[in-house]
């Protein structure tokens, strides 16, 4: 029988640098009384970003989720855009924002991705977009996106905020799609608290979206009707001394999925998501009950017993919010492939400061509990 661990084991723990670094760039702040609107650390983490995402065109801004909603109004988007019902509200309530209908499309059983066979047929003559989610790292089918859209002209934005620096067989994924976005919020590979950035391929873009997370203002003139989305100096410092902790964060997390990818290997019923995922943000496995021996959810609860705290992303579908009740695409019968992972799917604890031997005993506790 394997005890309980001492501490909660949470699903993730930030990766904060350490103290005295970040303070050495609080004095320079404090030193400068720039507190905000582009100063110089700012500046900084964009260049250094650009740099690490293998791009020139980024802006930084407060977080993902705002990030989103002005990238989908810097493109002009309207009328319907494809997009995912499996992935974090945010996605979807970015649309929801700039008053665009969500048209949900069934995800790829394998990977959890959109499922890019199925886009063509919900088509129509309002779509202006595709918005897909590289869900736990696994990259979207970007090929079939990029042709699908290409022959209908339609716009490509991807949800990176689970490819933090990821690639697709060596090429960086920011080189995808006309957007991508990115999520530094506390709980993701990189952070800076709270914090977003997007990557685009139209250099016109940059100017536009600039304006629109600054009120719309350029010099005391206003040219359209922005909001308020900039990144500050204390998340740009924070992330700046984030940004040089992240590759070593990666490597201790590469050994932490070794050792669950060996125990799962071992469980029957249990199957990892993510194994060819580059991005190392979260360890998602699949549970099939009929396998296994007992539901996700059972096992979501019995894991607490053991101090160990893991979570349903993501649960519910975005398709199932009541205010979607009256979307055709919603409907659980379109959505079948999504309806099933999202009975399934467990995130389990995956941080660089959890041991190997934790990690360990996890999949020891898996093999216990379902007896
Ligand atoms: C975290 C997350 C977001 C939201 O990003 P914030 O920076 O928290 O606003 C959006 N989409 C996905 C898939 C996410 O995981």
């Amino acid at each position: 029988m394997q005890a309980p661990f001492r501490e909660p084991i949470y699903v993730t723990r930030p990766l904060l640098p350490s103290i005295s670094k970040v303070s050495k760039r609080l004095e320079e702040i404090w030193a400068s009384k720039w507190l905000t609107n582009n100063g110089p650390q700012h500046e900084q983490l964009e260049a250094h970003l650009k740099e690490y995402l293998h791009t020139d065109k980024l802006v930084l801004f407060n977080n993902g989720t705002l990030a989103l909603i002005l990238g989908i109004k810097a493109l002009s988007l309207k009328g319907e855009v494809i997009t995912t019902p499996f992935t974090f509200p945010a996605t979807v309530e970015a649309l929801d924002w700039n008053r665009i209908k969500p048209v949900f499309c069934d995800i790829n059983p394998n990977d959890l991705t959109i499922d890019a066979t199925k886009i063509e047929g919900l088509i129509s003559e309002r779509t202006t977009a595709i918005l897909g989610v590289h869900v736990f790292g696994n990259p979207c089918n970007v090929g079939l996106i990029d042709e699908i859209a290409s022959k209908y002209k339609l716009k490509v934005i991807y949800d990176g905020a689970h490819s933090f620096g990821s690639k697709i067989n060596g090429v960086p994924i920011s080189t995808y799609g006309d957007m991508t976005m990115y999520s530094f919020h506390a709980t993701k590979l990189f952070n800076t608290v709270e914090g977003g950035a997007l990557s685009f391929k139209d250099p016109a873009l940059e100017y536009q979206l600039k304006l629109l997370k600054n009120f719309g203002i350029d010099n005391e003139e206003v040219y359209l009707s922005g909001m308020n989305a900039k990144m500050n100096e204390l998340q740009s410092a924070i992330g700046l001394e984030v940004l040089k902790e992240v590759e070593a964060e990666r490597e201790k997390r590469q050994r932490l999925k070794k050792v669950y990818e060996q125990q799962f290997s071992e469980i029957p019923g249990v199957s990892v998501v993510n194994k060819d995922s580059n991005s190392f943000q979260y360890f998602a496995i699949r549970i099939n009950e009929k396998e296994f021996g007992k539901s996700r959810d059972w096992v979501n609860e019995k894991l607490k017993e053991y101090n160990v705290f893991t979570r349903r992303y993501f649960y519910p579908l975005c398709s199932s919010f009541d205010w979607y009740a009256d979307l055709e695409s919603a409907r659980p019968e379109n959505l079948q492939a999504a309806n099933i992972a999202v009975k399934e799917v467990l995130s389990l604890p995956f941080y660089g400061d959890l041991d190997l031997d934790s990690a360990w005993r996890i999949g020891e506790i898996f093999k216990e509990i379902n007896s």
